[in-house]
């Protein structure tokens, strides 16, 4: 695995063809989680990978679509466009240097500019006749949110509930607040209505969920099952493709 950390003369020897991308965000996450907790979640999912298959693990992004959460204080976002343009930038300087695949570990489900957006740089590479394959990873579309070690749904485990609590609880012990709310608040709305208002208008607190349910063995375990999800998609797709194309 290749990092920030080596030189391009590292990079020149090895030549990775993959490279891995976390994705995060920078918003409030209930008054028991960090607002970086996307990102810690997607940077160790992307590192695991990386290291599996021996990839160059790219520094996180970290500020991204968080506009739901901006009357909280700390939260900071990028317009939805100007994510996508990110991204497409960073897809094309890799494919510039010869990797043919990036991996977009996405730890925010308010990013859902990231799936019609690499659907058409996909086909933009397809035109250009450029070998390169964006991929975008997610508990959603890995199928790692069936399965996995946690208890609520994850329909109705939205933000900084069981999921996100636990897993901080097993990768961050030391930044999550003792006082882990308990009894669930959750809003009598659906996550649409995020599109005309904030998460702490909804959810007092700002999590939506079931922090109370989370324990660091859940996070130890659900980090595992999307990690094998992931490598499992990853698999699939390699396998749909060359079927298909060859
Ligand atoms: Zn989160």
């Amino acid at each position: 695995m290749l990092t920030m950390s080596h030189t391009w003369r590292d990079f020149e020897q090895t030549r990775p063809q993959i490279a891995v991308l976390p994705v995060g965000a920078v918003e409030q996450h209930g008054s028991h989680l960090p607002v970086g907790t996307d990102c810690f979640i997607a940077a160790e999912f992307a590192e695991r990978l990386a290291l599996h298959l021996d990839a160059y693990l790219l520094p996180t992004l970290a500020i991204t679509c968080s506009i739901e959460h901006r009357k909280a204080l700390g939260t900071v976002y990028l317009r939805a466009d100007t994510l996508a343009l990110v991204i497409r930038d960073i897809a094309d300087s890799l494919c510039e240097s010869g990797f043919k695949q990036l991996l977009i570990v996405n730890g925010h489900g308010g990013n859902y500019i990231l799936k019609p957006a690499i659907r058409e740089f996909n086909r933009d590479y397809e035109d250009r006749q450029a070998e390169m394959e964006v991929v975008l990873l997610a508990g959603a579309i890995v199928g790692a949110n069936a399965g996995g070690p946690n208890q609520h749904p994850a329909s109705s485990d939205v933000h900084a509930g069981e999921k996100e609590t636990s897993l901080m609880l097993h990768l961050h012990p030391e930044l999550v607040r003792e006082s882990v709310p308990g009894g669930s608040v959750l809003p009598e709305v659906d996550q649409s209505m995020l599109d005309y208002l904030d998460m702490t208008e909804t959810c007092a607190d700002g999590y939506w969920g079931y922090p109370e349910s989370a324990s660091p063995e859940k996070g130890r375990l659900f980090a595992e099952h999307f990690v094998a999800c992931a490598l499992d998609y990853l698999d699939k797709l390699k396998r749909l493709k060359a079927k298909l194309r060859n």
